[in-house]
C-alpha cells in the first residue's frame, strides 16, 4: 500500500473534494478529476510539502545546533530531508520521496516551458539536479525499491553503483553529526504552531487543507521526538506571495507557504487533464512516453488514460 503515513492528512483534504454548486477554489482545481486522481494528487502534494518542510527543518537544525556544513547548505539539507524520509523505511515516506523527485521534474518542466534562465549562480542546485541527488541517495539505500525513479531519470547503472557508498557516507555524516543532539528521556521540544488565515480567497481552502492535514504538526512531532531543540521555535503556515518555504534563524521561525500546496495540486491536476486530452485523440503510447515517471508513480490512475 502506498497510502499509510499520509492517511490522516488525506482524510483532512478529501472533504474538500466533493463537487457541488458553490464549489470553492480547491474544489474547482480538482472538480474534473476522478476520485483516484484526486487521491493521487492529494498524496503527491502532501508528500512534496513534507519534503520541503524537512528541508527547512534541516536549515533549522544547522542553525539551532550551530552545525558545520562542508559544502553548499542547500544541497546538504536536501540530503538530510531525503535521509529523514528514507530512515523509517515506511511505504508512505518512500512514496513521498518518489513524488518529490517527480515534483522537481514538474518544476523543471514549468521553468523550461516559461523559458526561464537557469540560475547557475543560485544557492540551490538546478531542479533536475535536485531530483538526481535525491534519487542517488534513494537507490544508494535500496536499488530495487527505487529502480523506477532511477530508470525514469535514465540514471546510468555505473552511477547507481557509486550511489551506494554516497548514501552510506551521507547517512553516517548527517546522523553522526546529529547524534549528540538526539532527544533523550521523555522530554519533547515545544513548538509554536500557527496556521495563519490567508488574505487571498483562492488560498483559503488550501490553508484549511494544510491545517486539517496537520502539515506543521507532523513536522513538529517528528523533530520533537528526534532532537533536543530548545522550546519556542515557530512553525508558521502563511500566504507568502510565492510557492516556497523558509527558515529564519533570527526569528527561530519556519514558514510554509500555502502557495506551495496550491502549486503542486494545480500542477498535477493539470498533468492529469493533459493526459486525458492526449488520450482522447492520440495513442495511449504517446501519453506514457511523454510522462514516463508519472505513469509509474500514479500507477492505475494513468494506466486508465
Ligand atoms: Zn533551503
Amino acid at each position: 500500500m502506498r497510502r499509510t503515513l499520509l492517511s490522516i492528512a488525506l482524510a483532512g483534504l478529501l472533504p474538500f473534494c466533493a463537487t457541488d454548486a458553490g464549489a470553492t477554489t480547491l474544489e474547482q482545481d480538482l472538480h474534473d478529476l476522478t476520485s483516484q486522481q484526486v487521491d493521487d494528487t492529494t498524496e503527491f502534494s502532501l508528500g512534496n510539502s513534507m519534503f520541503f518542510l524537512l528541508h527547512e527543518a534541516g536549515h533549522m537544525l544547522v542553525s539551532e545546533f550551530d552545525l558545520p556544513v562542508l559544502g553548499r547548505e542547500e544541497d546538504a539539507v536536501d540530503t538530510l530531508s531525503t535521509l529523514l524520509l528514507l530512515a523509517p523505511n515506511k511505504d508512505a515516506f518512500n512514496t513521498a520521496l518518489i513524488d518529490s523527485v517527480d515534483g522537481w521534474t514538474f518544476s523543471a518542466e514549468a521553468s523550461e516551458e516559461a523559458e526561464e534562465e537557469q540560475e547557475l549562480w543560485g544557492a540551490h542546485a538546478l531542479d533536475r539536479q535536485r531530483a538526481f541527488n535525491m534519487v542517488c541517495l534513494m537507490v544508494g539505500k535500496d536499488a530495487g525499491k527505487f529502480k523506477e525513479s532511477a530508470d525514469d531519470l535514465e540514471m546510468p547503472k555505473s552511477r547507481r553503483e557509486e550511489c551506494v557508498g554516497e548514501y552510506q557516507k551521507a547517512r553516517d555524516s548527517w546522523f553522526g553529526l546529529l547524534k549528540p543532539h538526539m532527544q533523550s528521556g521523555d522530554k519533547k521540544t515545544k513548538f509554536v504552531i500557527d496556521y495563519r488565515s490567508p488574505k487571498s480567497r483562492d488560498l483559503k481552502d488550501y490553508a484549511d487543507a494544510a491545517r486539517k492535514a496537520k502539515l506543521l504538526d507532523n513536522v513538529a512531532t517528528l523533530m520533537a521526538n528526534l532532537y533536543a531543540l530548545k522550546d519556542g521555535i515557530k512553525l508558521t503556515a502563511a500566504e507568502c506571495g510565492e510557492p516556497n518555504a523558509y527558515w529564519s534563524a533570527e526569528n527561530r521561525e519556519m514558514t510554509y507557504c500555502y502557495e506551495l500546496l496550491q502549486w503542486h495540486t494545480q500542477t498535477v491536476a493539470n498533468y492529469f487533464r493533459k493526459g486525458e486530452e492526449s488520450s482522447d485523440d492520440e495513442a495511449e503510447e504517446k501519453t506514457s512516453e511523454a510522462k514516463p515517471a508519472l505513469t509509474k508513480v500514479f500507477g492505475t490512475a494513468t494506466a486508465r488514460q
